[in-house]
């Protein structure tokens, strides 16, 4: 059985993936805004990725006969300065993520509870890959600032992105 602490740490982690689905979804439609259509699909792609990462906790508390209880989702920015600030708060925003994922596991070792922490390594693999991929794009970005041609290249590089089902979903009935 999944202990009441897990459980409630959880169901507010599926309430912190589905602010992240709508943080990103916010980016995305502001790039559109800005004339940014690569950059636009990019930041779709990570809304996609982030409502997939809700449903696989979503899953597993089913699984695990522990109801999800949905809460509110608070209200997300709506526009950013420059494309550089949304990666920015990107990288900022999943380490973050990351210290949440960290304290699931730590609360799973804590409870000696295996399955969780089986289901909880997926994440912790996921959010190394999350934070690269930010740190690239600030990267990628900071290289470019300033430099129109620069920033058309890679809104167009960024445009050929697509979304793949992570495994655990993939592999779910
Ligand atoms: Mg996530």
């Amino acid at each position: 059985m999944i202990s009441n602490n897990l459980h409630n740490a959880i169901n507010a982690q599926i309430n912190a993936e589905l602010w992240s689905a709508y943080l990103y979804l916010s980016m995305s439609l502001d790039a559109e805004a800005k004339g940014y259509k690569g950059i636009a699909n990019w930041f779709y792609v990570q809304f996609q990725e982030e409502q997939a990462h809700a449903r696989i906790f979503m899953n597993y508390l089913n699984s695990r006969d522990a109801k999800v209880e949905l809460q509110p989702i608070e209200e997300v920015p709506t526009a950013w300065d420059s494309v550089l600030d949304m990666f920015k708060q990107t990288l900022q925003h999943e380490k973050k993520v990351t210290s949440l994922i960290n304290n699931l596991a730590a609360i799973a070792n804590e409870d000696r509870d295996f399955a969780s922490i089986n289901r909880l390594v997926w994440f912790i693999d996921e959010q190394v890959e999350e934070e690269e991929s930010a740190r690239e794009m600030v990267a990628a970005f900071e290289a470019v600032e300033n430099n129109k041609y620069g920033m058309y290249m890679l809104d167009k590089d960024l445009a050929s992105r697509v979304y793949n089902v992570p495994s655990p979903l993939a592999t779910a009935e």
